[in-house]
């Protein structure tokens, strides 16, 4: 199947291009869209009011550019749309708002994840209330105002993974939505276990070389519906430059995360035994990511690497370092940081592009330093 997702990666959103006569994406800028015939207008204005996907009469509605980003990213996830938003803060405040208007205000979320979806949850910021629970105790707080089963598996910082068919038959009628940005579609398709609404910070491995701000949720066609007249109201686009570098990262998207992790696999098995890191969390499922706790001092690490970059953020070419109680998940209260695994010893690492050994050779250099 991985040689089957590669070359749709490749073409997915491009298959109408040779009979265009094009090679490249056609990128279209246009804010507004001329027409002579405001009756047609009014039918199309009609049609994306009941539900369909109508773009060219203006950019809030919908943008052709964006369009095949949306198409190519829900085929790789085995949906049939995506609809894709300016960040992944966007994808998500949108998938709540849904819930919320759908009369279903409650979520039942399970930690840990992102520190910003965290404090979004936990502040009910958009009117909504969230239940942390424990993954086997998903079915027993689900409630009849209970719109969304919200997951991240691997689970941001700490890599811990959540069995997602399981979650999905405990979610009964409730959708369950999973954010799949850390093992993107490459490694895990979770639509195919049953989640119904998987989501991507398309920031991270989507667009791939840490210049592009998107977010991207696949789902089915009445909750795209719904998400579309989200963002047609709330103005969360994704800008068409964005959707054409994105499409762009698309394409390149396996052969990065296959990299990537080979790279990540053997880094993680060096750090387990070396004598200043106290525990390593690789995910079984393999990817780019490792988090490890240090015996020593996680800011003297930071400070010390100085091949692979110290900053937040995640999934570009380049590898990248962080430490999630100062950064990531700042925003989470401190005492549900620990009991969520993110101490104050944990590092995470997001493996790029680099050799293997000129990483472990900065890696084990800066280890010197703590
Ligand atoms: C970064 C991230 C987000 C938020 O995405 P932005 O594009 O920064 O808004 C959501 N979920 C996960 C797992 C992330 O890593």
């Amino acid at each position: 199947m991985t040689s089957a997702l590669r070359t749709r990666a490749v073409h997915a959103g491009r298959d109408d291009l040779t009979d265009l006569g094009l090679h490249a994406a056609p990128l279209d800028f246009s804010t507004t869209y001329p027409s002579r015939d405001s009756m047609e207008e009014a039918r199309r204005i009609d049609e994306f009011t009941a539900g369909g996907n109508v773009t060219g009469i203006y950019a809030r509605i919908g943008n052709p550019t964006v369009e095949r980003f949306e198409q190519a990213l829900a085929e790789l996830e085995g949906f049939e749309h995506g609809v894709a938003f300016a960040s992944g803060m966007a994808a998500i405040s949108a998938c709540l708002l849904s819930a919320v208007a759908q009369g279903k205000r409650h979520i039942v979320g399970v930690r840990p994840m992102y520190g910003s979806t965290d404090h979004l949850l936990t502040s009910g910021l958009l009117g909504t209330e969230v239940t942390w629970v424990a993954p086997e105790d998903v079915a027993g707080e689900i409630r009849p105002d209970t719109g969304l089963v919200f997951v991240e598996t691997p689970a941001n910082p700490t890599l811990t993974e959540l069995d997602i068919a399981a979650l999905a038959s405990a979610c009964g009628e409730v959708p369950l939505l999973v954010d799949n940005t850390f093992a993107t579609p490459v490694l895990q398709r979770p639509g195919r276990l049953g989640a119904r609404i998987v989501l991507h910070s398309a920031t991270k491995f989507l667009g791939g070389h840490g210049d592009v701000m998107g977010g991207v949720v696949a789902c089915d066609a009445e909750e795209a519906a719904r998400l579309r007249q989200i963002r047609f109201a709330t103005g969360g686009v994704l800008h068409p430059l964005a959707g054409y570098l994105l499409l762009r990262g698309l394409a390149t998207l396996p052969l990065r995360v296959t990299a990537a992790s080979a790279t990540a696999a053997i880094l993680a098995e060096r750090l387990a035994s070396h004598p200043a890191v106290r525990t390593v969390h690789y995910p079984k499922l393999g990817g780019p990511l490792v988090a490890f706790e240090l015996t020593g001092d996680p800011h003297a690490l930071i400070g010390a690497v100085r091949l692979i970059t110290p900053a937040v953020s995640l999934g570009s070419v380049d590898t990248l370092i962080q430490h999630p109680a100062s950064l990531t998940h700042r925003v989470v209260p401190a005492d549900d940081r620990e009991e969520a695994g993110i101490t104050n010893r944990l590092i995470r690492l997001s493996t790029g592009l680099e050799d293997v050994e000129d990483l472990w050779h900065d890696l084990d250099q800066a280890l010197k330093a703590c």
